[in-house]
């Protein structure tokens, strides 16, 4: 379920990515986490974010193999490391300087 944040998360994302997948180039509606929405620590991310065609956000939630390419390649090993100490409370959003959409 998807409340405001959630929508504007997404708007954001989707016009930083120009509306086109980053893994194949298509028209993108969708955006994807790198790290599951459900770690509230970083659900509202910029960076934990990709704008993404509906075949390759299927594939990204039902792969693993395919998830960790995209992680390695988009993200980055580095970024996606710093992400997963956010998500887990050990550092605050602002350690790597990563920002989050507001509430309004
Ligand atoms: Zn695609």
């Amino acid at each position: 379920m998807s409340n405001l944040r959630d929508l504007k998360w997404s708007k954001v994302i989707r016009r930083r990515d120009n509306e086109k997948c980053r893994w194949c180039g298509r028209p993108g509606g969708s955006v994807a986490h790198f790290i599951p929405r459900k770690r509230m620590g970083v659900r509202y991310v910029l960076e934990n974010g990709w704008c993404a065609c509906s075949d390759h956000h299927k594939r990204y939630d039902k792969s693993p193999k395919f998830r960790k390419l995209v992680i390695k390649i988009l993200l980055g090993e580095v970024t996606y490391y710093n992400l997963r100490e956010v998500a887990d409370g050990k550092k605050d959003i602002g350690s790597y300087g990563f920002t989050e959409v507001d509430c309004d």
